[in-house]
């Protein structure tokens, strides 16, 4: 089953649009015309689909209305020759504690595969391009050099952000820091610690944080970074593990699946899959969607929206969402990075690490698997910066030349990817908000809006711009929603 989402190229096929995945739900539709249900979702992303599956349990009746043909949103895996190849959302940790809990409730934990591979016996290591000059490195002496510029950039407060994020879940807005630092952006502070970093510290930090962002360095704020720090333990090992090792054998679409499967088995959810929403109208004792081809209008006694940040604005809301939310969304997140997959006939390559940075239309890449066929699978990214963005699809050679640019001697095969900067149901990769925007909006994207809801990784407390953020806040609107919704039975005094 294929998917309209991602692109596939190997030399026989070309490039084809369209990928398998676990995540395609067939037949598309099932629902009820002229049924009033308890609760609409729109988005079947993680946020979408955890909001769905806890209402549904509850006893709620719930239609999820899904612009795409598959569950999932920004975090899916295509399954090409039984081998997943994640387009979007990837690493899982235990130190993110709805994802985890996802993950045991589903009896998960055998999936766990570890994604960079740096002990590989004659294998590649570290590579660096610094001004026209190749570099070698052992995987040590790279995060040697990483974590030495991290720590220089990260500690404002002599305690590495700790004092300014003491409590990464739950953050003070209101405090002298957090305000500081999160209008401050990432080419602020790289003006306050440039001359401490060495050249070749500056050349692999900044290429590792051009794609942590995915934007112009004044478009990017500092704050968000301090954020994850905190999140990740306050340090750089945690911060890799955490970020960029552990995935799933059988990708994202595999976790999803588990959600929405439990959610239909209730008996309780209905869906319909391609069907972009246009309007939302609260009429004060319910509210009413219409679909973009004006013919499918949905009713419900409350809606929850998980549609994107950036996505947010194009749909209208009557009457009209509050300043703020619209503001927020017209502003955007700033993260336009690029993903890219490569299968390469170089079993060698499982070890490699290399950076290709500023001039590089793809700046990093490492080993992320062994293919059933034996070859290496390459994960890379791409930063937004101007002059070297990439379309991937746009014209395939300069995609694979961005691969081989990373070694001497790379035999790509095959190139996956979703171009998440021209998906109009993303508009972007994961959250990365502008200086200012988090103290400015993030209380008020949050809000309820008469019957209508919001819930969405781009806006949770906690790991906001994570998988684990969706899952948190997709699970908090749920309650509230059904805590509204349900009859309460007073309990009985007397037994
Ligand atoms: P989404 O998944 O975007 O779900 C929103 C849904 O709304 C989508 O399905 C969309 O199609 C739908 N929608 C939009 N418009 C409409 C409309 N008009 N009508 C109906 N439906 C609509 N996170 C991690 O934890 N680890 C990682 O390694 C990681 N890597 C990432 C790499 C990439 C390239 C990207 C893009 C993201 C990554 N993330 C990662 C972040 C993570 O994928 C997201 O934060 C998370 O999946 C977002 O979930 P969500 O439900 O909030 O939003």
């Amino acid at each position: 089953p294929k998917s309209r989402d991602g692109y596939q190229w190997t030399q026989s096929t070309g490039l084809i649009q369209g990928v398998p995945t676990l995540g395609l739900i067939q037949p598309s539709t099932h629902f009820t015309r002229n049924k009033t249900y308890d609760v609409i979702v729109i988005g079947g992303g993680y946020a979408g689909l955890t909001t769905c599956r806890d209402l549904a349990l509850a006893g709620n009746n719930v239609l999820l209305v899904e612009a795409r043909d598959r569950i999932g949103g920004r975090s899916w895996s295509s399954n090409i020759d039984g081998y997943a190849y994640e387009m979007g959302g990837t690493w899982v940790h235990w130190h993110q504690p709805f994802v985890w809990r996802e993950l045991r409730r589903y009896g998960m934990m055998d999936q766990l595969e570890v994604s960079p591979r740096k002990n590989v016996e004659g294998g590649a290591k570290v590579t660096v391009s610094l001004d026209g000059e190749v570099r070698h490195l052992s995987h040590d002496e790279e995060d040697a050099t990483v974590e030495s510029a991290f720590k220089k950039f990260i500690n404002v407060d002599g305690q590495f952000g700790r004092s300014v994020i003491p409590y990464p879940h739950d953050i003070e807005f209101n405090m002298a820091g957090v305000q500081e630092y999160d209008h401050m952006s990432m080419a602020d502070r790289m003006a306050q610690v440039s001359m401490h970093l060495t050249p070749l510290e500056k050349n692999m930090f900044e290429g590792f944080l051009a794609i942590t962002h995915g934007a112009k360095w004044e478009e990017a704020s500092f704050f968000e970074l301090l954020r994850w720090w905190a999140l990740m333990n306050y340090n750089y090992p945690d911060f890799m593990a955490i970020g960029l090792t552990y995935k799933l054998r059988d990708g994202q679409s595999a976790l999803a699946r588990r959600i929405f499967d439990e959610a239909v088995a209730t008996g309780r959810l209905d869906y319909t899959f391609s069907t972009p929403v246009k309007d939302v109208v609260d009429h004060g004792h319910g509210v009413e969607v219409t679909a973009r081809n004006g013919v499918e209008v949905f009713k419900a006694r409350r809606l929850v929206c998980t549609v994107p940040l950036n996505v947010l604005h194009t749909l209208v809301f009557t009457p009209a969402l509050p300043r703020l939310k619209t503001d927020a969304s017209l502003a955007g997140h700033v993260n336009q990075v690029v993903k890219c997959h490569a299968e390469v006939a170089n079993p060698e390559l499982r070890s490699l690490g290399a950076t290709n940075y500023p001039n590089g239309r793809l700046t990093y890449t490492f080993g992320d698997g062994t293919t059933p066929a034996g070859n290496t699978h390459l994960v890379a990214f791409g930063s937004s910066l101007p002059g070297v963005h990439l379309d991937p699809e746009q014209d395939i050679q300069v995609t694979k030349q961005a691969f081989e640019a990373f070694h001497p001697d790379m035999k790509v095969q095959r190139l996956v990817f979703h171009n998440w900067h021209k998906d109009e149901f993303a508009r972007g990769a994961w959250e990365w908000l502008r200086p200012g925007m988090t103290t400015k909006y993030l209380q008020a994207l949050r809000e309820r809006h008469g019957n209508v809801f919001f819930a969405s990784s781009d806006s949770s407390f906690g790991w906001r711009g994570f998988i684990d953020g969706a899952i948190d806040d997709g699970g908090r609107v749920a309650k509230i929603v059904h805590d509204e919704l349900r009859v309460v039975r007073p309990v009985g005094s007397k037994l």
